[in-house]
């Protein structure tokens, strides 16, 4: 059986599309995430691409063949670009425009009227690499992340694999010879690439709800005024660190703050003052602590720090710290920024909840409002 690539590139090019209106409803409209947006513009090149080389033995072949190449490899950069954005939010985009740029002028100066392999090599070569970042990115992901990070990423460098062969064959045999026709032709490839590609879409609308959900979550566990952890989320952190440290014997150190006076500032600057003075006093926090450490509002104008491995003496050093920056802070129109109480308590090696710190470092704090506020009381 031959299989005709014409016919082939066609049912490809339906199927592109289908699979990008699917993915276009289904995934990016409900989600918008950045993952499945990359991917609507993979689709969208593919389907393009492959469509221009349907023009192939026309009189159109010169432009439509050049034209064919830059926008697959474009289609697979952006395959890269949307793993990346799983990972981070930095962009690189020079890959994204030289790439297929430079496959671009390889196939314009192949003569593109008359060989339809025109530029094959460079081409060739661009479609294993940015497939193969793709790979890279997928796996790098944390692990974490999905079940199907290892599946995609696998079958990324497969195909980064296959393009790679076809590489080889091609420079070492020609676009001619029984091997690469029979193995690595445009029928074959075509045949394999249909099914990446349901295989992919597939994945890929689990990883866009998975983006989306991540970014829902780090919304429903954050402060909305002052970005730190709100309370529910910082003790079930809490606890996960705990039930994660318990085989290690090193203890930590619970601090509960609270602002001194702040109904004062409150009734004599104004609720957006006190605002403020809350963000202040966060940013003095961030600033401070460890990233190992765990920083949530408590509640009002309270707020609560967890340091394994602290000790109480740097714990002392740590809200001495917070302090001064948040003295050296300025809100417009409050002469003098607020001050702060501190109840510090022992996390003792092996606790599996913060009950019993918290109960101690309320005491602690109530002791030092008790004898004049603006200072840390060690329960
Ligand atoms: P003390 O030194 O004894 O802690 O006195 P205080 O005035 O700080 O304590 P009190 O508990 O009497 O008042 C806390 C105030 O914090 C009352 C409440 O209106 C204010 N507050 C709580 N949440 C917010 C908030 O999100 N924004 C602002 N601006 N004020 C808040
Ligand atoms: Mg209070
Ligand atoms: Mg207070």
């Amino acid at each position: 059986m031959v299989l005709d690539t014409a016919t082939l590139r066609v049912a490809f090019a339906v199927l592109a599309f289908a699979l990008g209106l699917l993915f276009y409803f289904s995934a990016f409209r409900s989600t918008r995430s950045p993952y499945s947006a990359w991917w609507c513009v993979a689709l969208l090149l593919f389907l393009s691409g492959s469509a221009c080389f349907l023009l192939n033995g026309t009189v159109h072949q010169w432009w439509a063949n050049t034209l064919g190449n830059v926008l697959l490899v474009a289609g697979a950069g952006s395959a890269w670009a949307g793993a990346r954005s799983l990972r981070t939010p930095r962009y690189n985009f020079w890959p994204l425009i030289t790439t297929p740029a430079v496959a671009g002028v390889a196939a314009a100066l192949d003569d593109p009227g008359s060989n339809v392999w025109a530029g094959g090599a460079v081409f060739l070569a661009s479609m294993s690499l940015m497939i193969g970042l793709t790979s890279r990115e997928l796996w790098r992901l944390e692990p974490g992340y999905t079940r199907v990070r290892i599946p995609m990423a696998t079958a990324a460098a497969g195909v980064s694999l296959f393009y790679l062969l076809r590489l080889i064959v091609f420079i070492a045999a020609g676009p001619d010879s029984p091997t690469f026709v029979t193995y690595f032709g445009s029928a074959v490839t075509t045949l394999v690439t249909m099914v990446l590609l349901a295989v992919v879409s597939f994945s890929m609308a689990g990883l866009s709800t998975e983006q989306h959900t991540r970014a829902l979550t780090t919304v429903a566990s954050q402060d909305g005024l002052t970005g730190l952890l709100n309370r529910s989320a910082f003790m079930e952190m809490a606890s996960e660190q705990l039930r994660r440290g318990r085989g290690n014997r090193s203890s930590g150190a619970l601090i509960l703050a609270d602002l001194d006076h702040f109904k004062a500032i409150n009734d004599t600057h104004g609720h957006a003052a006190g605002d403020l003075a809350l963000q202040a006093f966060a940013d003095a926090c961030r600033a401070t602590v460890r990233s190992t450490d765990l920083v949530g509002r408590y509640g009002g104008e309270e707020f609560i720090v967890f340091a394994p491995g602290a000790s109480p003496y740097s714990a002392e050093i740590i809200v001495k710290e917070i302090s001064r920056r948040l003295a050296e802070g300025s809100i417009p129109g409050v002469p003098k920024m607020p001050t702060v109480s501190y109840g510090i308590a022992v996390v003792d090696a092996g606790v599996l909840t913060l009950d019993e710190p918290i109960a101690a470092a309320d005491a602690a704090l109530y002791e030092a409002k008790s004898l004049g506020r603006n200072r840390a009381v060690l329960g």
